[in-house]
Protein backbone atom coordinates (compact mmCIF):
# COMPACT_ATOMS: atom_id res chain seq x y z
CA UNK A 1 0.00 0.00 0.00
CA UNK A 2 3.00 1.70 1.03
CA UNK A 3 4.88 1.83 -2.31
CA UNK A 4 2.29 1.14 -4.76
CA UNK A 5 -0.42 2.90 -2.96
CA UNK A 6 -0.63 5.45 -6.11
CA UNK A 7 -0.95 3.04 -8.69
CA UNK A 8 -4.93 1.98 -8.30
CA UNK A 9 -5.41 -0.58 -10.76
CA UNK A 10 -2.07 -2.49 -10.00
CA UNK A 11 -3.36 -2.18 -6.28
CA UNK A 12 -6.83 -3.91 -7.59
CA UNK A 13 -5.39 -6.30 -9.26
CA UNK A 14 -2.90 -6.83 -6.40
CA UNK A 15 -5.76 -6.83 -3.75
CA UNK A 16 -8.39 -9.20 -5.65
CA UNK A 17 -5.52 -11.90 -5.56
CA UNK A 18 -4.15 -11.17 -2.17
CA UNK A 19 -7.71 -11.89 -0.65
CA UNK A 20 -7.75 -15.66 -1.90
CA UNK A 21 -3.64 -16.05 -2.07
CA UNK A 22 -3.42 -15.10 1.53
CA UNK A 23 -5.82 -17.58 3.64
CA UNK A 24 -3.81 -20.11 1.52
CA UNK A 25 -0.61 -19.24 2.08
CA UNK A 26 -1.53 -19.07 6.07
CA UNK A 27 -3.12 -22.56 5.78
CA UNK A 28 0.55 -23.99 3.81
CA UNK A 29 3.62 -24.06 6.13
CA UNK A 30 5.92 -24.53 3.33
CA UNK A 31 5.50 -20.90 2.04
CA UNK A 32 5.70 -19.41 6.51
CA UNK A 33 8.40 -16.98 6.41
CA UNK A 34 9.04 -16.81 2.85
CA UNK A 35 7.73 -13.42 2.49
CA UNK A 36 6.69 -14.69 -1.44
CA UNK A 37 3.56 -12.31 -2.19
CA UNK A 38 5.70 -9.38 -1.12
CA UNK A 39 8.74 -10.45 -3.77
CA UNK A 40 5.70 -11.29 -6.08
CA UNK A 41 4.35 -7.88 -6.18
CA UNK A 42 7.65 -5.95 -7.14
CA UNK A 43 9.04 -6.37 -10.81
CA UNK A 44 12.35 -8.08 -11.27
CA UNK A 45 13.01 -4.82 -13.83
CA UNK A 46 11.06 -2.20 -15.42
CA UNK A 47 12.27 0.34 -17.94
CA UNK A 48 10.66 3.23 -19.40
CA UNK A 49 12.36 5.01 -22.14
CA UNK A 50 11.54 8.07 -24.48
CA UNK A 51 9.85 7.63 -28.12
CA UNK A 52 10.31 10.07 -30.80
CA UNK A 53 8.74 10.24 -33.92
CA UNK A 54 7.73 12.24 -37.04
CA UNK A 55 4.30 12.68 -38.17
CA UNK A 56 2.81 13.08 -41.75
CA UNK A 57 3.31 17.00 -40.90
CA UNK A 58 6.83 16.60 -40.41
CA UNK A 59 6.17 17.41 -36.08
CA UNK A 60 8.33 15.48 -33.96
CA UNK A 61 6.12 13.87 -31.38
CA UNK A 62 7.16 12.31 -28.10
CA UNK A 63 6.03 9.08 -26.25
CA UNK A 64 6.71 7.22 -23.48
CA UNK A 65 7.24 3.44 -23.75
CA UNK A 66 7.85 1.19 -21.08
CA UNK A 67 8.88 -2.75 -20.66
CA UNK A 68 7.81 -4.32 -17.20
CA UNK A 69 9.38 -7.73 -16.52
CA UNK A 70 7.60 -9.10 -13.65
CA UNK A 71 8.26 -12.43 -12.62
CA UNK A 72 11.04 -14.68 -14.01
CA UNK A 73 10.72 -18.10 -12.02
CA UNK A 74 9.20 -20.13 -14.44
CA UNK A 75 10.52 -19.16 -18.11
CA UNK A 76 11.07 -15.95 -20.60
CA UNK A 77 9.28 -13.28 -19.63
CA UNK A 78 6.00 -13.14 -22.13
CA UNK A 79 3.22 -10.97 -22.17
CA UNK A 80 1.47 -8.18 -25.16
CA UNK A 81 2.15 -4.46 -25.85
CA UNK A 82 -0.55 -2.09 -25.26
CA UNK A 83 -0.54 1.46 -27.40
CA UNK A 84 -3.02 3.25 -25.80
CA UNK A 85 -3.46 6.87 -24.02
CA UNK A 86 -4.46 5.54 -20.66
CA UNK A 87 -1.01 3.84 -20.51
CA UNK A 88 1.14 4.29 -17.59
CA UNK A 89 2.92 2.71 -14.84
CA UNK A 90 -0.21 1.61 -12.69
CA UNK A 91 -1.83 -0.44 -15.89
CA UNK A 92 1.18 -1.70 -16.90
CA UNK A 93 2.15 -3.27 -13.71
CA UNK A 94 -1.50 -4.48 -13.08
CA UNK A 95 -1.25 -6.44 -16.23
CA UNK A 96 2.02 -7.56 -16.01
CA UNK A 97 0.84 -9.08 -12.70
CA UNK A 98 -2.21 -11.06 -13.33
CA UNK A 99 0.00 -12.30 -16.59
CA UNK A 100 2.14 -14.34 -14.41
CA UNK A 101 -1.02 -16.17 -12.60
CA UNK A 102 -1.99 -16.28 -16.14
CA UNK A 103 0.82 -17.29 -17.67
CA UNK A 104 1.03 -20.04 -14.88
CA UNK A 105 -2.17 -20.87 -15.07
CA UNK A 106 -1.86 -22.33 -19.12
CA UNK A 107 1.04 -25.17 -17.97
CA UNK A 108 3.68 -23.47 -20.55
CA UNK A 109 7.10 -22.46 -19.49
CA UNK A 110 6.35 -18.52 -19.42
CA UNK A 111 7.07 -15.93 -16.68
CA UNK A 112 4.89 -12.46 -17.01
CA UNK A 113 5.32 -8.92 -18.51
CA UNK A 114 3.45 -6.18 -19.75
CA UNK A 115 4.66 -3.60 -22.15
CA UNK A 116 3.48 -0.31 -24.38
CA UNK A 117 2.87 2.87 -25.04
CA UNK A 118 0.79 5.99 -24.43
CA UNK A 119 0.75 6.59 -28.36
CA UNK A 120 -2.81 6.74 -29.83
CA UNK A 121 -2.44 5.03 -32.74
CA UNK A 122 -6.26 6.28 -33.57
CA UNK A 123 -6.48 8.43 -36.79
CA UNK A 124 -2.84 7.91 -37.35
CA UNK A 125 -1.57 6.70 -41.03
CA UNK A 126 -0.34 3.71 -41.77
CA UNK A 127 3.40 5.49 -42.25
CA UNK A 128 2.77 6.89 -38.86
CA UNK A 129 2.22 3.89 -37.25
CA UNK A 130 4.98 1.84 -39.21
CA UNK A 131 7.26 5.12 -37.86
CA UNK A 132 6.06 5.01 -34.36
CA UNK A 133 6.89 1.27 -34.06
CA UNK A 134 10.24 1.69 -35.10
CA UNK A 135 11.56 4.41 -33.06
CA UNK A 136 9.66 2.26 -29.98
CA UNK A 137 11.82 -0.80 -31.08
CA UNK A 138 15.00 0.88 -30.98
CA UNK A 139 15.11 1.20 -27.72
CA UNK A 140 13.03 -1.96 -26.34
CA UNK A 141 15.67 -4.30 -28.24
CA UNK A 142 17.77 -4.08 -25.73
CA UNK A 143 15.33 -5.49 -23.26
CA UNK A 144 14.00 -8.68 -25.40
CA UNK A 145 15.37 -12.07 -26.93
CA UNK A 146 13.40 -15.37 -27.47
CA UNK A 147 14.65 -16.11 -24.52
CA UNK A 148 14.90 -13.32 -22.26
CA UNK A 149 11.34 -11.70 -22.90
CA UNK A 150 8.88 -12.10 -25.92
CA UNK A 151 6.10 -9.94 -26.12
CA UNK A 152 3.37 -10.01 -27.99
CA UNK A 153 0.36 -7.68 -29.04
CA UNK A 154 -2.85 -6.51 -26.85
CA UNK A 155 -5.05 -2.84 -27.55
CA UNK A 156 -3.95 -1.30 -30.16
CA UNK A 157 -1.22 -3.86 -31.12
CA UNK A 158 -1.84 -6.24 -33.73
CA UNK A 159 -0.68 -8.06 -36.63
CA UNK A 160 0.04 -4.98 -38.78
CA UNK A 161 2.16 -3.41 -35.61
CA UNK A 162 3.90 -7.07 -34.58
CA UNK A 163 5.33 -7.22 -38.16
CA UNK A 164 6.68 -3.45 -38.29
CA UNK A 165 7.90 -3.92 -34.73
CA UNK A 166 9.26 -7.53 -35.66
CA UNK A 167 10.92 -5.69 -39.07
CA UNK A 168 13.14 -3.23 -37.10
CA UNK A 169 14.19 -6.12 -34.29
CA UNK A 170 15.47 -8.30 -36.82
CA UNK A 171 17.23 -5.40 -38.59
CA UNK A 172 19.14 -4.70 -34.99
CA UNK A 173 19.92 -7.74 -34.16
CA UNK A 174 20.66 -9.20 -37.58
CA UNK A 175 18.46 -12.37 -36.24
CA UNK A 176 15.40 -14.20 -37.30
CA UNK A 177 14.19 -15.30 -34.20
CA UNK A 178 10.61 -16.06 -32.03
CA UNK A 179 10.96 -13.08 -30.57
CA UNK A 180 7.55 -11.93 -30.75
CA UNK A 181 4.78 -13.79 -30.72
CA UNK A 182 1.46 -12.72 -33.13
CA UNK A 183 3.76 -13.01 -36.48
CA UNK A 184 2.19 -13.60 -39.92
CA UNK A 185 1.95 -16.80 -40.92
CA UNK A 186 4.87 -16.44 -43.82
CA UNK A 187 6.96 -15.34 -41.09
CA UNK A 188 7.11 -17.52 -38.37
CA UNK A 189 3.03 -16.92 -36.95
CA UNK A 190 1.27 -19.85 -35.78
CA UNK A 191 -2.26 -20.48 -37.17
CA UNK A 192 -5.17 -19.89 -34.88
CA UNK A 193 -3.43 -17.17 -32.97
CA UNK A 194 -5.19 -14.23 -34.17
CA UNK A 195 -8.56 -16.21 -32.98
CA UNK A 196 -7.18 -17.76 -29.64
CA UNK A 197 -7.77 -15.49 -26.80
CA UNK A 198 -11.31 -15.01 -28.02
CA UNK A 199 -12.53 -18.82 -29.04
CA UNK A 200 -10.73 -19.73 -25.38
CA UNK A 201 -13.03 -17.40 -23.70
CA UNK A 202 -16.07 -19.16 -25.25
CA UNK A 203 -14.68 -22.75 -24.47
CA UNK A 204 -14.13 -21.95 -21.01
CA UNK A 205 -17.71 -20.18 -21.18
CA UNK A 206 -18.73 -23.95 -22.54
CA UNK A 207 -16.82 -25.46 -19.57
CA UNK A 208 -18.49 -23.83 -17.08
CA UNK A 209 -21.95 -24.31 -18.59
CA UNK A 210 -20.93 -27.84 -18.80
CA UNK A 211 -20.37 -28.57 -15.12
CA UNK A 212 -24.12 -27.53 -14.82
CA UNK A 213 -25.60 -29.74 -17.75
CA UNK A 214 -25.71 -26.98 -20.28
CA UNK A 215 -23.86 -25.67 -22.75
CA UNK A 216 -23.51 -22.34 -25.42
CA UNK A 217 -26.38 -23.27 -27.75
CA UNK A 218 -29.28 -21.44 -27.45
CA UNK A 219 -27.56 -18.46 -25.36
CA UNK A 220 -28.12 -14.85 -25.98
CA UNK A 221 -24.72 -13.43 -25.46
CA UNK A 222 -23.41 -9.89 -25.19
CA UNK A 223 -19.94 -8.95 -26.17
CA UNK A 224 -18.28 -5.74 -25.15
CA UNK A 225 -15.50 -4.15 -27.74
CA UNK A 226 -15.20 -5.05 -31.59
CA UNK A 227 -11.03 -5.79 -31.90
CA UNK A 228 -9.55 -8.63 -31.71
CA UNK A 229 -10.97 -10.51 -29.13
CA UNK A 230 -14.49 -9.48 -29.50
CA UNK A 231 -14.66 -10.76 -33.01
CA UNK A 232 -13.10 -14.15 -32.13
CA UNK A 233 -15.27 -14.74 -29.33
CA UNK A 234 -17.99 -13.30 -31.33
CA UNK A 235 -17.38 -15.71 -33.90
CA UNK A 236 -17.00 -19.06 -31.77
CA UNK A 237 -20.40 -17.83 -29.68
CA UNK A 238 -21.82 -18.41 -32.79
CA UNK A 239 -20.93 -21.51 -34.20
CA UNK A 240 -21.64 -22.76 -31.05
CA UNK A 241 -25.54 -21.99 -31.63
CA UNK A 242 -25.43 -19.03 -29.10
CA UNK A 243 -26.48 -15.79 -30.27
CA UNK A 244 -24.51 -12.57 -29.90
CA UNK A 245 -26.50 -9.01 -29.65
CA UNK A 246 -24.14 -6.57 -28.94
CA UNK A 247 -20.66 -5.41 -29.95
CA UNK A 248 -18.86 -2.07 -28.99
CA UNK A 249 -15.79 0.22 -28.57
CA UNK A 250 -15.09 3.57 -26.60
CA UNK A 251 -17.75 5.24 -28.56
CA UNK A 252 -20.94 3.15 -27.98
CA UNK A 253 -22.47 -0.14 -28.57
CA UNK A 254 -24.47 -1.84 -31.30
CA UNK A 255 -27.81 -3.76 -30.37
CA UNK A 256 -28.80 -6.62 -32.95
CA UNK A 257 -31.62 -8.63 -31.95
CA UNK A 258 -31.74 -10.81 -35.06
CA UNK A 259 -28.16 -11.98 -33.84
CA UNK A 260 -24.43 -10.66 -35.50
CA UNK A 261 -24.12 -13.94 -37.78
CA UNK A 262 -21.05 -14.66 -39.34
CA UNK A 263 -21.93 -12.65 -42.62
CA UNK A 264 -22.03 -9.55 -39.85
CA UNK A 265 -19.20 -10.39 -38.38
CA UNK A 266 -17.27 -10.44 -41.87
CA UNK A 267 -18.41 -6.76 -42.05
CA UNK A 268 -17.56 -5.83 -38.46
CA UNK A 269 -14.26 -7.16 -39.29
CA UNK A 270 -13.36 -5.39 -42.58
CA UNK A 271 -14.84 -2.18 -40.97
CA UNK A 272 -12.79 -2.71 -37.77
CA UNK A 273 -9.51 -3.92 -38.83
CA UNK A 274 -8.80 -2.70 -42.87
CA UNK A 275 -11.38 0.51 -42.82
CA UNK A 276 -10.32 1.56 -39.16
CA UNK A 277 -14.02 2.77 -38.30
CA UNK A 278 -16.32 2.80 -35.81
CA UNK A 279 -18.99 0.33 -34.72
CA UNK A 280 -21.77 3.21 -34.79
CA UNK A 281 -21.74 2.01 -38.63
CA UNK A 282 -22.46 -1.41 -38.40
CA UNK A 283 -26.12 0.09 -38.35
CA UNK A 284 -25.73 2.48 -40.86
CA UNK A 285 -25.35 -1.03 -42.47
CA UNK A 286 -27.76 -3.21 -40.41
CA UNK A 287 -31.01 -0.55 -39.70
CA UNK A 288 -32.73 -2.73 -37.73
CA UNK A 289 -29.82 -2.35 -35.01
CA UNK A 290 -29.46 0.14 -32.87
CA UNK A 291 -26.56 2.35 -31.53
CA UNK A 292 -26.33 3.87 -28.34
CA UNK A 293 -23.42 6.55 -27.45
CA UNK A 294 -22.05 6.71 -24.75
CA UNK A 295 -22.73 3.64 -22.89
CA UNK A 296 -22.15 0.02 -22.30
CA UNK A 297 -24.22 -3.02 -23.19
CA UNK A 298 -24.54 -4.41 -19.60
CA UNK A 299 -28.64 -3.14 -18.88
CA UNK A 300 -29.04 -5.52 -21.79
CA UNK A 301 -30.81 -8.83 -21.70
CA UNK A 302 -28.63 -11.66 -21.89
CA UNK A 303 -27.72 -15.30 -20.31
CA UNK A 304 -24.10 -15.07 -21.28
CA UNK A 305 -21.52 -11.75 -20.89
CA UNK A 306 -18.27 -11.68 -22.08
CA UNK A 307 -16.60 -8.35 -21.93
CA UNK A 308 -13.92 -7.96 -24.06
CA UNK A 309 -12.91 -3.97 -24.08
CA UNK A 310 -10.74 -3.04 -21.52
CA UNK A 311 -10.07 -3.39 -17.84
CA UNK A 312 -13.00 -1.71 -15.04
CA UNK A 313 -15.43 -1.71 -17.82
CA UNK A 314 -18.22 -3.66 -15.81
CA UNK A 315 -18.59 -2.05 -12.44
CA UNK A 316 -21.07 -2.72 -9.23
CA UNK A 317 -24.63 -1.31 -10.96
CA UNK A 318 -23.30 -3.52 -14.09
CA UNK A 319 -23.10 -6.14 -12.22
CA UNK A 320 -26.63 -5.58 -10.57
CA UNK A 321 -28.08 -4.90 -13.96
CA UNK A 322 -26.95 -8.31 -15.21
CA UNK A 323 -27.51 -10.55 -12.60
CA UNK A 324 -31.19 -9.12 -12.31
CA UNK A 325 -32.27 -9.45 -15.90
CA UNK A 326 -31.07 -13.17 -16.12
CA UNK A 327 -27.15 -13.60 -16.55
CA UNK A 328 -25.82 -16.31 -14.97
CA UNK A 329 -22.14 -16.79 -17.09
CA UNK A 330 -20.08 -14.11 -17.16
CA UNK A 331 -16.37 -15.07 -18.99
CA UNK A 332 -14.20 -12.06 -19.04
CA UNK A 333 -11.72 -12.26 -22.59
CA UNK A 334 -10.75 -8.36 -21.35
CA UNK A 335 -8.21 -8.41 -18.40
CA UNK A 336 -9.73 -7.52 -15.24
CA UNK A 337 -12.84 -6.03 -16.88
CA UNK A 338 -14.72 -6.29 -13.84
CA UNK A 339 -13.84 -3.95 -10.76
CA UNK A 340 -13.59 -5.88 -7.59
CA UNK A 341 -17.86 -4.61 -6.40
CA UNK A 342 -18.41 -6.39 -9.51
CA UNK A 343 -16.68 -9.33 -9.21
CA UNK A 344 -17.76 -9.87 -5.16
CA UNK A 345 -21.51 -9.18 -6.60
CA UNK A 346 -20.79 -11.62 -9.03
CA UNK A 347 -19.17 -14.37 -6.34
CA UNK A 348 -21.79 -13.45 -3.79
CA UNK A 349 -24.92 -14.66 -6.51
CA UNK A 350 -22.80 -17.70 -7.07
CA UNK A 351 -23.31 -17.57 -10.64
CA UNK A 352 -20.75 -18.89 -13.38
CA UNK A 353 -17.87 -15.95 -13.44
CA UNK A 354 -14.51 -16.65 -14.64
CA UNK A 355 -11.84 -13.92 -14.02
CA UNK A 356 -9.66 -13.10 -17.30
CA UNK A 357 -6.93 -14.58 -15.85
CA UNK A 358 -8.61 -17.85 -16.93
CA UNK A 359 -10.76 -17.37 -19.39
CA UNK A 360 -8.59 -15.35 -21.55
CA UNK A 361 -5.45 -17.12 -21.04
CA UNK A 362 -5.97 -18.96 -24.53
CA UNK A 363 -4.29 -15.71 -26.67
CA UNK A 364 -1.11 -16.26 -24.39
CA UNK A 365 -1.39 -19.95 -24.23
CA UNK A 366 -0.98 -20.16 -28.42
CA UNK A 367 1.53 -17.90 -28.44
CA UNK A 368 3.17 -20.49 -26.21
CA UNK A 369 2.92 -22.78 -29.61
CA UNK A 370 3.81 -20.33 -31.38
CA UNK A 371 7.32 -19.86 -29.36
CA UNK A 372 7.76 -24.03 -29.42
CA UNK A 373 6.93 -24.05 -32.94
CA UNK A 374 9.32 -21.17 -34.08
CA UNK A 375 12.10 -23.36 -31.62
CA UNK A 376 11.24 -26.60 -33.40
CA UNK A 377 11.50 -24.39 -36.47
CA UNK A 378 8.27 -26.56 -37.56
CA UNK A 379 4.67 -25.37 -38.19
CA UNK A 380 1.05 -27.16 -36.95
CA UNK A 381 -2.00 -27.63 -38.36
CA UNK A 382 -4.75 -25.29 -37.85
CA UNK A 383 -6.45 -28.75 -36.35
CA UNK A 384 -3.16 -29.55 -34.08
CA UNK A 385 -2.76 -25.62 -32.84
CA UNK A 386 -6.92 -25.70 -31.95
CA UNK A 387 -6.95 -28.82 -30.27
CA UNK A 388 -4.14 -27.96 -28.36
CA UNK A 389 -5.84 -24.65 -27.21
CA UNK A 390 -9.12 -26.58 -26.31
CA UNK A 391 -7.36 -29.29 -24.08
CA UNK A 392 -5.33 -26.14 -22.43
CA UNK A 393 -8.36 -24.20 -21.72
CA UNK A 394 -10.16 -27.42 -20.43
CA UNK A 395 -6.83 -28.34 -17.90
CA UNK A 396 -7.06 -24.15 -16.75
CA UNK A 397 -10.82 -25.15 -16.37
CA UNK A 398 -9.86 -28.16 -14.17
CA UNK A 399 -7.13 -26.73 -12.10
CA UNK A 400 -9.79 -23.72 -11.25
CA UNK A 401 -12.18 -26.64 -9.68
CA UNK A 402 -8.87 -28.49 -7.81
CA UNK A 403 -8.55 -25.21 -5.77
CA UNK A 404 -11.94 -23.13 -5.95
CA UNK A 405 -14.72 -25.51 -5.14
CA UNK A 406 -16.65 -25.23 -2.10
CA UNK A 407 -18.26 -27.34 0.29
CA UNK A 408 -21.53 -26.64 -1.28
CA UNK A 409 -20.17 -27.64 -4.93
CA UNK A 410 -20.06 -23.75 -5.87
CA UNK A 411 -17.03 -23.52 -7.67
CA UNK A 412 -14.96 -19.87 -6.99
CA UNK A 413 -12.83 -19.34 -10.34
CA UNK A 414 -11.21 -16.36 -8.96
CA UNK A 415 -9.64 -18.37 -5.93
CA UNK A 416 -9.19 -21.36 -7.80
CA UNK A 417 -7.09 -19.26 -11.04
CA UNK A 418 -5.49 -17.14 -8.70
CA UNK A 419 -4.33 -20.06 -6.16
CA UNK A 420 -3.47 -22.92 -9.26
CA UNK A 421 -1.38 -19.60 -10.64
CA UNK A 422 0.19 -18.94 -7.59
CA UNK A 423 1.93 -22.40 -6.46
CA UNK A 424 3.41 -22.96 -9.32
CA UNK A 425 5.04 -19.43 -9.59
CA UNK A 426 5.77 -19.76 -5.56
CA UNK A 427 6.99 -23.11 -5.52
CA UNK A 428 9.90 -22.18 -8.30
CA UNK A 429 10.16 -19.15 -6.73
CA UNK A 430 11.08 -21.22 -3.06
CA UNK A 431 13.45 -23.25 -5.04
CA UNK A 432 15.56 -20.82 -6.50
CA UNK A 433 16.21 -19.02 -3.29
CA UNK A 434 16.25 -15.26 -2.47
CA UNK A 435 17.52 -13.75 -6.12
P1 LIG B 1 -8.10 -4.31 -29.69
O1 LIG B 1 -7.27 -3.09 -29.72
O2 LIG B 1 -8.13 -5.21 -30.86
O3 LIG B 1 -9.61 -3.92 -29.34
C1 LIG B 1 -9.94 -3.22 -28.19
C2 LIG B 1 -11.42 -2.93 -28.19
O4 LIG B 1 -11.80 -2.42 -26.92
C3 LIG B 1 -11.82 -1.88 -29.20
O5 LIG B 1 -13.12 -2.11 -29.62
C4 LIG B 1 -11.72 -0.60 -28.38
O6 LIG B 1 -12.53 0.46 -28.85
C5 LIG B 1 -12.24 -1.07 -27.04
N1 LIG B 1 -11.63 -0.25 -25.99
C6 LIG B 1 -10.30 -0.11 -25.71
N2 LIG B 1 -10.12 0.75 -24.70
C7 LIG B 1 -11.34 1.18 -24.35
C8 LIG B 1 -11.80 2.07 -23.37
N3 LIG B 1 -10.94 2.70 -22.54
N4 LIG B 1 -13.14 2.27 -23.25
C9 LIG B 1 -14.01 1.61 -24.09
N5 LIG B 1 -13.62 0.75 -25.04
C10 LIG B 1 -12.31 0.53 -25.17
O7 LIG B 1 -7.62 -5.09 -28.38
P2 LIG B 1 -7.83 -6.62 -27.99
O8 LIG B 1 -9.11 -7.12 -28.51
O9 LIG B 1 -6.59 -7.34 -28.30
O10 LIG B 1 -7.90 -6.52 -26.40
C11 LIG B 1 -9.14 -6.36 -25.68
C12 LIG B 1 -8.95 -6.82 -24.24
O11 LIG B 1 -8.53 -8.18 -24.21
C13 LIG B 1 -7.88 -6.05 -23.44
O12 LIG B 1 -8.29 -5.97 -22.08
C14 LIG B 1 -6.68 -6.96 -23.54
O13 LIG B 1 -5.77 -6.75 -22.49
C15 LIG B 1 -7.35 -8.31 -23.44
N6 LIG B 1 -6.57 -9.44 -23.93
C16 LIG B 1 -6.13 -9.49 -25.23
C17 LIG B 1 -5.42 -10.59 -25.67
C18 LIG B 1 -5.01 -10.73 -27.09
O14 LIG B 1 -4.56 -11.81 -27.44
N7 LIG B 1 -5.18 -9.75 -27.94
C19 LIG B 1 -5.05 -11.68 -24.75
C20 LIG B 1 -5.63 -11.57 -23.45
C21 LIG B 1 -6.33 -10.48 -23.07
P3 LIG B 1 -11.83 1.73 -29.57
O15 LIG B 1 -11.43 1.23 -30.92
O16 LIG B 1 -12.87 2.77 -29.59
O17 LIG B 1 -10.65 2.09 -28.70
Amino acid sequence: EERNGHEPEFMQAVQEVAETVIPYIVSQDIYHGKNILMRMVEPERAVSFRVSWVDDDGEICVNRGYRIQMNSAIGPYKGGLRFHPTVNMSILKFLAFEQVFKNSLTTLPMGGGKGGSDFDPKGKSDSEIMRFCQSFMTELYRHIGPNTDVPAGDIGVGGREIGYLYGMYKRLKNEFTGVLTGKGMSWGGSLIRPEATGYGTVYFADSMLKTRNDSMKGKTVLVSGSGNVAQYATEKATQLGAKVVTLSDSSGYIYDADGIDAEKLAFVMELKNIKRGRISEYVKKYPTAKFTKGKTPWHEKCDVAMPCATQNEVDGDDAKALLSNGCFVVSEGANMPSNLEAVHAFLKAKILYAPGKASNAGGVATSGLEMSQNSLRMNWTREEVDGKLKEIMKNIHDACIKYGKEEDGYVDYVRGANIAGFVKVADAMLAQGVV
